[in-house]
Protein backbone atom coordinates (compact mmCIF):
# COMPACT_ATOMS: atom_id res chain seq x y z
CA UNK A 1 0.00 0.00 0.00
CA UNK A 2 1.52 3.13 -1.01
CA UNK A 3 1.49 6.27 1.73
CA UNK A 4 -1.04 9.18 1.00
CA UNK A 5 0.53 12.23 -0.23
CA UNK A 6 -0.17 15.08 2.20
CA UNK A 7 -2.51 17.26 0.48
CA UNK A 8 -0.81 20.60 -0.67
CA UNK A 9 -1.27 23.43 1.23
CA UNK A 10 -0.90 27.02 -0.10
CA UNK A 11 2.17 28.54 1.95
CA UNK A 12 2.00 32.09 2.76
CA UNK A 13 5.20 33.71 1.28
CA UNK A 14 7.45 34.69 3.95
CA UNK A 15 8.43 38.41 4.24
CA UNK A 16 10.46 40.01 7.46
CA UNK A 17 8.53 42.47 9.37
CA UNK A 18 10.90 45.10 8.68
CA UNK A 19 10.36 44.44 4.55
CA UNK A 20 6.19 44.11 5.60
CA UNK A 21 6.70 47.60 7.31
CA UNK A 22 8.81 49.57 4.94
CA UNK A 23 6.75 48.16 2.06
CA UNK A 24 3.75 49.59 4.19
CA UNK A 25 4.84 52.59 4.55
CA UNK A 26 5.77 53.33 0.52
CA UNK A 27 2.52 52.48 0.09
CA UNK A 28 0.15 53.99 2.43
CA UNK A 29 2.28 56.97 3.78
CA UNK A 30 4.04 57.88 0.75
CA UNK A 31 7.12 60.37 0.99
CA UNK A 32 6.72 60.33 4.65
CA UNK A 33 10.37 58.81 5.50
CA UNK A 34 12.14 61.48 3.48
CA UNK A 35 9.47 64.33 5.27
CA UNK A 36 10.70 63.66 8.85
CA UNK A 37 14.13 63.56 8.12
CA UNK A 38 13.94 67.12 5.73
CA UNK A 39 11.69 68.51 8.33
CA UNK A 40 14.00 67.46 11.01
CA UNK A 41 17.45 68.65 9.31
CA UNK A 42 15.73 71.90 8.29
CA UNK A 43 15.07 72.28 12.20
CA UNK A 44 18.19 71.12 13.74
CA UNK A 45 20.82 70.48 11.31
CA UNK A 46 22.83 67.61 9.75
CA UNK A 47 24.65 65.79 12.18
CA UNK A 48 27.88 64.07 10.94
CA UNK A 49 28.82 60.78 12.53
CA UNK A 50 32.54 60.54 14.72
CA UNK A 51 33.27 58.10 17.23
CA UNK A 52 32.89 59.40 21.02
CA UNK A 53 34.23 57.38 23.67
CA UNK A 54 35.61 54.19 22.61
CA UNK A 55 33.50 51.30 22.66
CA UNK A 56 34.11 49.73 26.41
CA UNK A 57 33.80 52.70 27.86
CA UNK A 58 30.47 53.38 25.74
CA UNK A 59 29.46 49.94 26.74
CA UNK A 60 29.79 50.71 30.46
CA UNK A 61 28.03 53.94 30.50
CA UNK A 62 24.95 53.00 28.54
CA UNK A 63 24.28 50.33 31.42
CA UNK A 64 25.03 53.13 33.86
CA UNK A 65 22.12 54.98 31.71
CA UNK A 66 19.63 52.15 32.25
CA UNK A 67 16.02 53.65 33.89
CA UNK A 68 18.08 57.19 35.10
CA UNK A 69 18.84 60.42 33.57
CA UNK A 70 22.46 61.05 31.69
CA UNK A 71 23.45 63.37 33.95
CA UNK A 72 23.35 60.76 37.18
CA UNK A 73 24.91 58.22 34.69
CA UNK A 74 28.11 60.59 34.11
CA UNK A 75 28.89 61.05 37.75
CA UNK A 76 28.55 57.49 38.06
CA UNK A 77 31.10 57.26 35.31
CA UNK A 78 33.69 59.73 36.76
CA UNK A 79 33.09 58.18 40.04
CA UNK A 80 34.40 54.83 38.60
CA UNK A 81 37.43 56.53 36.78
CA UNK A 82 38.60 58.23 39.71
CA UNK A 83 37.61 54.92 42.12
CA UNK A 84 39.34 52.76 39.97
CA UNK A 85 42.42 54.60 37.59
CA UNK A 86 43.80 53.49 34.75
CA UNK A 87 47.95 54.24 34.28
CA UNK A 88 49.14 57.40 32.72
CA UNK A 89 50.20 55.39 29.53
CA UNK A 90 46.08 55.26 28.72
CA UNK A 91 44.78 57.16 25.98
CA UNK A 92 42.77 60.31 27.47
CA UNK A 93 39.32 60.07 25.80
CA UNK A 94 37.06 62.45 24.88
CA UNK A 95 33.36 62.71 24.64
CA UNK A 96 32.19 66.49 24.40
CA UNK A 97 32.30 68.18 21.05
CA UNK A 98 34.79 71.10 20.19
CA UNK A 99 32.24 73.97 19.50
CA UNK A 100 32.76 76.53 17.05
CA UNK A 101 31.96 79.82 18.69
CA UNK A 102 34.20 80.64 21.65
CA UNK A 103 31.07 81.17 23.86
CA UNK A 104 30.52 77.38 23.32
CA UNK A 105 33.87 75.67 23.78
CA UNK A 106 32.36 72.19 24.32
CA UNK A 107 29.29 70.96 23.34
CA UNK A 108 27.46 67.87 24.48
CA UNK A 109 28.00 65.09 22.40
CA UNK A 110 25.13 64.54 19.96
CA UNK A 111 22.51 62.59 21.19
CA UNK A 112 23.32 62.98 24.47
CA UNK A 113 20.87 64.37 27.30
CA UNK A 114 23.59 65.30 30.16
CA UNK A 115 26.98 67.40 29.33
CA UNK A 116 28.93 64.89 28.36
CA UNK A 117 32.37 63.55 30.56
CA UNK A 118 34.91 65.54 31.11
CA UNK A 119 37.96 64.45 29.06
CA UNK A 120 39.71 61.40 30.77
CA UNK A 121 41.43 57.96 30.90
CA UNK A 122 38.46 54.89 31.08
CA UNK A 123 38.64 52.83 34.24
CA UNK A 124 40.87 50.20 34.85
CA UNK A 125 38.78 47.66 33.68
CA UNK A 126 40.44 45.25 34.98
CA UNK A 127 39.98 46.16 38.90
CA UNK A 128 36.59 47.35 37.76
CA UNK A 129 35.49 43.30 37.33
CA UNK A 130 37.97 42.28 40.31
CA UNK A 131 36.32 44.85 42.56
CA UNK A 132 34.10 43.80 45.68
CA UNK A 133 30.65 44.43 44.45
CA UNK A 134 29.36 46.29 47.44
CA UNK A 135 32.61 48.20 47.29
CA UNK A 136 31.86 48.89 42.98
CA UNK A 137 27.79 49.73 43.85
CA UNK A 138 28.99 52.15 46.27
CA UNK A 139 31.04 53.86 43.33
CA UNK A 140 27.98 54.06 40.84
CA UNK A 141 25.70 54.96 43.26
CA UNK A 142 25.36 58.42 42.26
CA UNK A 143 23.82 56.54 38.62
CA UNK A 144 20.72 54.66 40.41
CA UNK A 145 19.86 51.50 40.24
CA UNK A 146 23.46 50.17 41.59
CA UNK A 147 22.39 46.55 42.69
CA UNK A 148 21.46 45.95 39.61
CA UNK A 149 24.15 48.17 37.35
CA UNK A 150 27.42 47.02 39.77
CA UNK A 151 26.85 42.74 38.78
CA UNK A 152 25.84 43.70 35.12
CA UNK A 153 28.63 45.86 34.42
CA UNK A 154 31.21 43.33 35.87
CA UNK A 155 29.13 40.31 33.99
CA UNK A 156 29.52 42.45 30.58
CA UNK A 157 33.55 42.91 31.42
CA UNK A 158 34.15 39.54 32.17
CA UNK A 159 31.77 37.92 29.12
CA UNK A 160 34.27 40.40 27.25
CA UNK A 161 37.34 39.42 28.81
CA UNK A 162 36.77 35.59 28.72
CA UNK A 163 35.14 35.61 25.07
CA UNK A 164 38.18 37.75 23.61
CA UNK A 165 41.16 37.62 25.52
CA UNK A 166 41.07 41.31 26.71
CA UNK A 167 38.29 44.55 27.17
CA UNK A 168 38.40 45.22 23.45
CA UNK A 169 35.26 44.86 20.91
CA UNK A 170 37.48 46.15 18.28
CA UNK A 171 36.97 42.51 16.62
CA UNK A 172 33.17 43.65 16.03
CA UNK A 173 34.01 46.52 13.10
CA UNK A 174 34.39 42.83 11.01
CA UNK A 175 31.02 42.10 11.95
CA UNK A 176 28.17 43.16 9.85
CA UNK A 177 25.84 45.15 11.77
CA UNK A 178 22.79 42.31 13.06
CA UNK A 179 25.48 39.64 14.04
CA UNK A 180 27.82 42.54 16.30
CA UNK A 181 24.07 43.77 17.61
CA UNK A 182 23.08 40.01 18.22
CA UNK A 183 27.22 39.38 19.88
CA UNK A 184 26.70 42.18 22.25
CA UNK A 185 23.11 40.81 23.35
CA UNK A 186 24.63 37.46 24.26
CA UNK A 187 25.69 39.41 27.39
CA UNK A 188 23.69 39.00 30.07
CA UNK A 189 22.14 42.78 30.71
CA UNK A 190 22.60 43.94 27.35
CA UNK A 191 19.60 44.35 25.39
CA UNK A 192 19.21 45.96 21.01
CA UNK A 193 19.05 49.14 22.71
CA UNK A 194 22.05 49.71 24.61
CA UNK A 195 23.96 47.13 22.11
CA UNK A 196 22.48 49.59 19.10
CA UNK A 197 24.14 52.52 20.90
CA UNK A 198 27.27 50.91 20.95
CA UNK A 199 27.30 50.28 17.15
CA UNK A 200 26.16 53.11 16.15
CA UNK A 201 27.70 55.58 18.51
CA UNK A 202 31.67 53.89 18.25
CA UNK A 203 31.19 52.17 14.80
CA UNK A 204 28.83 54.04 12.78
CA UNK A 205 26.93 50.78 11.94
CA UNK A 206 23.18 51.72 10.68
CA UNK A 207 21.24 50.57 13.75
CA UNK A 208 18.49 52.17 15.65
CA UNK A 209 18.39 52.64 19.27
CA UNK A 210 15.37 53.15 20.31
CA UNK A 211 15.37 55.18 23.31
CA UNK A 212 11.88 56.69 24.87
CA UNK A 213 11.93 60.26 22.78
CA UNK A 214 12.85 58.08 19.48
CA UNK A 215 10.08 55.76 20.39
CA UNK A 216 7.59 58.22 21.01
CA UNK A 217 7.93 60.99 17.73
CA UNK A 218 8.48 57.80 15.85
CA UNK A 219 4.97 55.85 16.82
CA UNK A 220 2.88 59.55 17.01
CA UNK A 221 4.42 60.30 13.30
CA UNK A 222 3.84 57.08 12.16
CA UNK A 223 7.21 56.23 11.42
CA UNK A 224 6.66 53.12 13.74
CA UNK A 225 3.10 50.92 14.35
CA UNK A 226 1.62 52.53 17.67
CA UNK A 227 1.84 49.52 19.47
CA UNK A 228 4.97 47.78 18.04
CA UNK A 229 6.71 46.17 21.05
CA UNK A 230 10.34 47.40 21.66
CA UNK A 231 12.08 44.72 20.45
CA UNK A 232 10.26 44.29 17.31
CA UNK A 233 10.79 48.49 16.83
CA UNK A 234 14.46 47.81 16.91
CA UNK A 235 13.98 45.50 13.75
CA UNK A 236 11.28 47.40 11.60
CA UNK A 237 14.03 50.50 11.75
CA UNK A 238 16.42 48.55 9.66
CA UNK A 239 14.11 48.77 6.45
CA UNK A 240 12.97 52.27 7.47
CA UNK A 241 15.84 54.56 7.18
CA UNK A 242 18.19 54.01 4.80
CA UNK A 243 21.96 53.12 6.25
CA UNK A 244 23.53 56.83 6.11
CA UNK A 245 20.32 58.30 7.32
CA UNK A 246 20.58 56.00 10.32
CA UNK A 247 22.72 57.88 12.66
CA UNK A 248 21.06 61.76 11.30
CA UNK A 249 17.70 60.51 11.93
CA UNK A 250 18.22 58.72 15.30
CA UNK A 251 19.91 62.28 16.80
CA UNK A 252 17.19 64.62 15.30
CA UNK A 253 14.44 62.23 16.81
CA UNK A 254 16.09 62.66 20.17
CA UNK A 255 16.86 66.09 19.87
CA UNK A 256 13.27 66.35 18.44
CA UNK A 257 11.76 64.62 21.25
CA UNK A 258 13.50 66.49 23.94
CA UNK A 259 12.74 70.04 22.73
CA UNK A 260 9.34 69.64 21.33
CA UNK A 261 7.22 66.40 21.02
CA UNK A 262 7.72 65.95 25.24
CA UNK A 263 5.69 63.04 26.24
CA UNK A 264 3.37 65.86 28.24
CA UNK A 265 2.61 68.69 26.48
CA UNK A 266 3.87 68.28 22.74
CA UNK A 267 4.05 71.60 21.24
CA UNK A 268 2.52 71.19 17.99
CA UNK A 269 1.83 74.29 17.12
CA UNK A 270 5.89 74.77 16.38
CA UNK A 271 6.28 71.48 15.41
CA UNK A 272 7.92 70.94 11.94
CA UNK A 273 5.94 67.14 11.15
CA UNK A 274 2.44 68.49 12.35
CA UNK A 275 1.73 68.25 8.55
CA UNK A 276 1.86 64.03 8.59
CA UNK A 277 1.69 63.65 12.02
CA UNK A 278 -0.90 61.25 13.09
CA UNK A 279 -0.89 62.05 16.53
CA UNK A 280 -2.75 65.40 15.88
CA UNK A 281 -4.42 63.94 12.79
CA UNK A 282 -5.40 60.44 12.61
CA UNK A 283 -5.72 60.48 8.92
CA UNK A 284 -3.06 62.71 8.08
CA UNK A 285 -1.36 61.53 4.83
S1 LIG B 1 2.86 67.29 15.83
FE1 LIG B 1 2.91 67.08 18.04
S2 LIG B 1 2.80 64.90 18.48
FE2 LIG B 1 3.34 65.16 16.30
S3 LIG B 1 5.58 65.06 16.27
FE3 LIG B 1 4.99 67.20 16.43
S4 LIG B 1 4.96 67.67 18.62
FE4 LIG B 1 4.96 65.43 18.38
Amino acid sequence: MTARAAPARRRRAVVDPARRWSNYLRRYRPGLVEFVLERLATQYGRPAWDPRLDPISELVLTILTQNTADVNAERAFVALRERYRSPETTPIVGHRRGGSTPDDPERPPEGWGGEGLPPGRPPDWAAVEDAPIDELIAVIRPGGLAYQKGPRIQAALRTIREGRGAYDLSFLTDMGAVDARDWLTTIPGIGRKTASIVLLFCFGMPLMPIDTHVERVSKRVGLLPPRAPLELAHDLYLAVFADDDMYEGHVNLITHGRRICHARNPRHEICPLVERCRFVNPKAP
